[in-house]
């Protein structure tokens, strides 16, 4: 199945100049949706995962699927403030603007193999927050996997080097 027919290209979107893919069309196709949910799972049942930590917001829309697929935890990391409990952050740039993520400090646990999982790899900068967090609390970044990865000039996987990276996806940015 050809999932790259699924996603929607929504030009000059938050801003002018960014090509935004959008993954509520391919979420909402039953069959789609559930294949790009197993196809995670199966990259990583061999890993010996103890929890799958998303990335708020389209993060986990896939990641409580996958964490369920694998029998395993789910840990949300979220945008700054919108945890109640005690958190540790890391501050990121963003293909467009710069942002913070934080995590419960409690959320992983020392020597917890840990895949990472994001709707979009772009500049790689969140997701390379993301692994600096889940190592703070002790884990270990086992992977990373993304349902789409912009490849091209943005050199996403040159912030994530030593990490395994998957990606389902794939959509060159220059091409849009
Ligand atoms: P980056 O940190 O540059 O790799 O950006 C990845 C994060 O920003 C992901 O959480 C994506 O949801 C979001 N993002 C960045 N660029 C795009 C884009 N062109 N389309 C959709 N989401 C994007």
């Amino acid at each position: 199945m050809d999932l790259s027919k699924y996603i929607r290209n929504v030009p000059n979107w938050p801003k002018h100049g960014v090509q935004f893919k959008d993954i509520t069309t391919l979420c909402k196709e039953a069959i789609p949706f559930r294949e790009t949910c197993e196809r995670i799972a199966n990259q990583y049942k061999e890993k010996k995962i103890i929890k799958v930590a998303a990335i708020e917001a389209r993060g986990y829309v896939f990641g409580g699927v996958v964490a369920y697929l694998l029998g395993v935890g789910f840990v949300l990391i979220r945008k700054i403030g919108k945890l109640p409990y005690t958190t540790i952050d890391e501050s990121y740039e963003l293909e467009y603007g710069s942002d913070s993520i934080h995590m419960h400090i409690d959320a992983i646990s020392s020597g917890d193999k840990v895949l990472i999982l994001d709707d979009l790899l772009a500049t790689g900068g969140t997701a390379a927050a993301a692994c600096r967090l889940v190592e703070k609390a002790g884990g270990i970044v086992e992977g990373l996997i993304f349902v789409i990865e912009l490849t091209g000039s943005l050199h996403g996987r040159d912030n994530l080097k030593g990490y395994d990276i998957h990606s389902l996806i794939k959509m060159p940015v220059e091409d849009e």
